[in-house]
């Protein structure tokens, strides 16, 4: 039983592009078939009908409108799903037998450039991963505007921070990998689809002249030829908007883990992944979606260079002092629309009349920014007013060539401004004469004819025609032609109408055909000038975050720190910038810091759950990164001294790594740290060491704080946060090492967080404080409480015996055991009432071990002593 003709070929072309779901051109509709229509009637929630697909058998069916293919494309894509979309490649009037049709494109979440209106802020990567000899090929790049990054990774944890620094829609991985763990965790952990390609010599391909001759950064060619080559094949044509490679791990910036972005919502929030509540959502008074990516791309891309943080602060300086300026600025970048990715269309061949408009009228504004800038004083100012090149002869030819409001269509009429062609304003004025001319007729006619209803109309299929209603017919003169009847009345031509007519279609369809060529030409002049184009709306963009961050500073009363090569953390008056933002006004406690590279290490903060020791860590962490992107900081004052990298492990251990438990992923990602910092990097760690027996992770986060604090193995500047207020003795013993605590202050009615940092250790950790004010139940609580007070007797009883045993050696073993806390004061009178702790008789097994002359037993009498105590419990 074999298909029909229609259905053999779109089996062929299926074929071709298995994993795509096939969009088969057939008269107005784009359809889908088999389980392509099942998905795409499910993903769209459009009907699922069928068709006769030979030898009675009926196949399911689902199809969307042509001219409203692209919403459906984008929609599809969005979801995950890539589409090939099957054009017909002849007129199916003129085609003898099957229409010939071919696959035109493939759209795959990585290479969509639908509009999506909310997301233009957002980047749309990209990315391919191969492996080298030397490690990883690593490539990621942004279709719509032409952006590109490369180069390699040692390491597999470093693609997995690559993966998360540029989120990539879709990643193309070789066909030899396919099912290998890395893979499948690089996908969860970017959330993109995979694209398993087979990879060989052929995908070196001449997508660009020269090749890849001057890459920055070596080991990227792999991956980049990998995307040309996809791209090459998905979107079958030629772009030419890309700009030079930029390198993927520039040593120029400071390095900013995985973890880090993540903890300190740099540009999502860790449990919603929304903008909102991001530090860039703070930030983002940007006007321009060109200034909205890249200052998402300082912000993941801190300086590290004080000259170039320096000049940037200097803009932004001068730009906050200056409302009047800065206000017209923004002003004038308003109307800037998003030229990166316009030219993107342009390039590609999809911009139509209206996004040459829009070219022309974010040209326009160039001269309006240059004015506004004239006169700057701070270099970078200066530099951009120097880059806002107006590109005049584009935006002049667009200008006189260009309709002012255009259609939408390059194929629908009056794209051109009259004046511009001497042949189209001919054509244009014999079609208009002639719609006159015809106009003209029917006041003609009725008066000769005496039938005052007479009427000249318009149809595709008729023409022109004269109407006559059916009262007036013994009227219609001999010489009339009639061509259709209708209910109540006849039409008619005559030659001289039909001679008119077949003039005016000419002169449109003429004009039509000059006015389509003088489009793509313009679009040509348009590719032509596309590095200047592209360098200009880099100019405005720069422009746009620099007038945003001088905004937010001078809203929020941000100041300018000084940045400096010194190893001084030094902020006076600081503030959580996010945090700040969302509570009540003036209701944040501000806080002061003072880390350096010697004498103050390490701050060791302590306090209760609730206190504010996360917020403070994550403040000082945003201000050192804010002060190194540029910007100025929420603080009274302040002083950075460069940090080459940042570290954190605060909150909750996330789910990044699949398959370990949470206490795994937090030793994992803590000797990470351990290997990767340098005595300039910035470390915070926050409850290191729980998720294991208390003793357990105290000892290991007593360690850690040891090893980081001495300067022969990491010396990084470190703010840790813990529970264990055992730890707060190392402040007598490592010279660098420096207690800090949240303050709290007690009353009748329970504690109060005041969130002020104080240079001394927390009292103890009013956990069942914190308990009750989150509501537990009374009973629970004051069952704690006894737990608590019972558990502390007995550390209480086995440090004494700890003591007793090993005192004899020489009093140096007390340095080596983890200390517990001698002191119970700071608690209500209420707590008191009725415990008499100190007074609490020893357990037996305590006393008898207190009274054990360990140190003089042979190994037998010790285990005798043990099982006599095992008898005790
Ligand atoms: P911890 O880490 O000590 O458990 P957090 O840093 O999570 O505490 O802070 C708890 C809450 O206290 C925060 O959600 C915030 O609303 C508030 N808070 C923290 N620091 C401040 C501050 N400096 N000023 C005002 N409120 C604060």
């Amino acid at each position: 039983m074999s298909y029909t003709p229609m259905m053999q070929q779109y089996l062929d072309v299926k074929g071709r592009c298995p994993d795509a779901l096939l969009m088969f051109r057939l008269g107005d509709f784009y359809e889908l078939f088999f389980e392509d229509a099942e998905i795409a009637a499910r993903e769209l929630e459009i009907t699922l009908t069928g068709r006769e697909a030979g030898g009675g058998r009926r196949v399911p069916m689902c199809g969307v409108p042509y001219h409203a293919v692209e919403g459906y494309i984008a929609a599809l894509v969005e979801r995950g799903y890539k589409v090939a979309i099957c054009d017909q490649m002849e007129d199916p009037a003129l085609a003898k037998g099957l229409v010939r049709r071919e696959i035109t494109r493939i759209v795959t979440p990585g290479t969509l450039l639908e509009d999506r209106g909310k997301e233009e802020k957002e980047q749309r990567l990209i990315g391919a991963v191969i492996p080298i000899p030397e490690g990883w090929s690593v490539a990621f790049a942004d279709l719509s505007t032409g952006d590109r990054w490369a180069g390699a990774a040692h390491s597999i944890e470093q693609v997995m921070d690559d993966g998360l620094r540029y989120r990539p829609a879709e990643w193309l991985i070789p066909e030899e990998a396919a099912g290998e763990p890395w893979v499948t965790q690089l996908s969860k952990s970017t959330e993109a689809i995979l694209t398993h390609r087979g990879h060989g010599k052929k995908t070196f391909t001449r997508m660009e002249n020269g090749g890849w001759d001057d890459l920055p950064e070596a080991g990227g060619e792999e991956a980049l030829a990998a995307i040309a080559s996809y791209i090459e094949e998905t979107q079958r044509r030629q772009l030419v908007h890309w700009k030079p490679v930029q390198p993927l791990h520039d040593a120029t910036y400071m390095a900013v883990d995985a973890f880090a972005r993540r903890n300190l919502e740099l540009v999502q929030t860790v449990r919603e992944g929304r903008r909102t509540g991001s530090l860039l959502w703070l930030l983002d008074e940007t006007v321009t979606a060109m200034g909205g990516r890249l200052l998402r791309q300082w912000l993941e891309r801190p300086l590290i260079d004080p000259g170039a943080i320096a000049r940037r602060q200097d803009g932004i300086e001068e730009l906050v002092g200056q409302w009047m300026r800065r206000n017209q600025l923004r002003e004038d970048l308003r109307c800037v629309y998003d030229l990166e990715r316009l030219l993107g269309r342009v390039s590609y061949g999809s911009a139509g009349p209206r996004d040459l408009r829009a070219v022309a009228q974010s040209l326009s504004q160039a001269p309006k920014l240059a004015a506004g800038l004239a006169g700057a004083r701070s270099s970078i100012l200066a530099d951009i007013e120097r880059r806002l090149d107006p590109c005049e002869e584009v935006r002049d030819l667009l200008d006189r060539a260009l309709a002012d409001d255009p259609p939408a269509t390059a194929k629908e009429p009056g794209v051109i401004r009259d004046g511009f062609s001497p042949e189209l304003d001919e054509l244009r004025r014999a079609s208009r004469e002639g719609r006159s001319w015809i106009a003209a007729l029917e006041q003609r006619e009725r008066e000769r004819t005496g039938i005052k209803s007479l009427k000249i109309g318009y149809n595709r299929v008729f023409g022109y025609y004269i109407e006559v209603t059916k009262a007036n017919l013994a009227l219609v003169p001999r010489e009339y032609e009639r061509r259709q009847t209708l209910a109540a009345s006849e039409r008619y031509v005559t030659p001289e109408l039909k001679e008119m007519e077949s003039r005016i279609l000419d002169a449109q369809e003429r004009a039509e055909t000059i006015e389509y060529q003088l489009f793509v030409e313009l679009r040509g002049t348009v590719v032509k000038a596309l590095p200047r184009l592209q360098r200009l709306a880099g100019a405005m963009a720069e422009l746009d975050v620099l007038c945003a961050l001088a905004e937010v500073a001078a809203k929020r009363r941000y100041t300018r720190p000084v940045v400096d090569d010194s190893s001084v953390i030094e902020i006076r008056g600081g503030r959580h910038p996010v945090v700040e933002a969302v509570l009540p006004d003036g209701t944040f406690v501000p806080n002061d810091t003072f880390l350096d590279g010697d004498n103050r290490r390490v701050a060791l903060i302590t306090g209760p759950n609730m206190a504010g020791k996360s917020t403070y860590m994550r403040q000082v962490a945003l201000i050192v990164l804010l002060a190194q992107v540029g910007s100025f900081v929420p603080a009274d004052s302040a002083r950075i001294g460069i940090v080459d990298r940042l570290f954190t492990r605060i909150g909750a251990a996330d789910d990044l790594v699949a398959g370990q438990s949470t206490f795994m992923v937090e030793m994992v990602e803590l000797a990470t740290i351990l290997r990767n910092a340098t005595p300039r990097s910035l470390i915070i760690l926050d409850e290191i060491g729980r998720g294991t027996s208390t003793y357990d992770g105290m000892s290991i986060a007593r360690a850690a704080v040891e090893y980081i604090h001495d300067p022969t193995r990491v010396g990084a500047r470190t703010l840790f946060a813990t529970h264990y207020h055992e730890l707060t003795g190392l402040a007598d013993e490592l010279p660098g090492v420096h207690n800090f605590s949240t303050e709290v202050r007690e009353d009748s009615g329970g504690i109060v967080f005041l969130h002020r940092l104080v240079d001394r250790p927390a009292d103890r950790s009013y956990g069942i404080h914190v308990a009750r004010l989150a509501g537990l139940p009374e009973d629970l609580l004051e069952r704690a409480e006894a737990i608590l007070t019972s558990m502390e007797q007995v550390q209480q009883g086995l440090s004494q015996t700890a003591a007793a045993c090993v005192g004899g050696e020489g009093g140096g073993a007390d340095r080596d055991l983890p200390k517990v806390p001698q002191e119970t004061g700071g608690r209500s009178t209420a707590d008191e009432a009725g415990r008499g702790l100190d007074k609490a008789p020893l357990h037996p097994v305590l006393e008898r071990l207190r009274k054990a002359r360990v140190l003089d037993m042979t190994p037998i009498q010790a285990l005798q002593e043990l099982y006599e105590l095992h008898l005790l419990v």
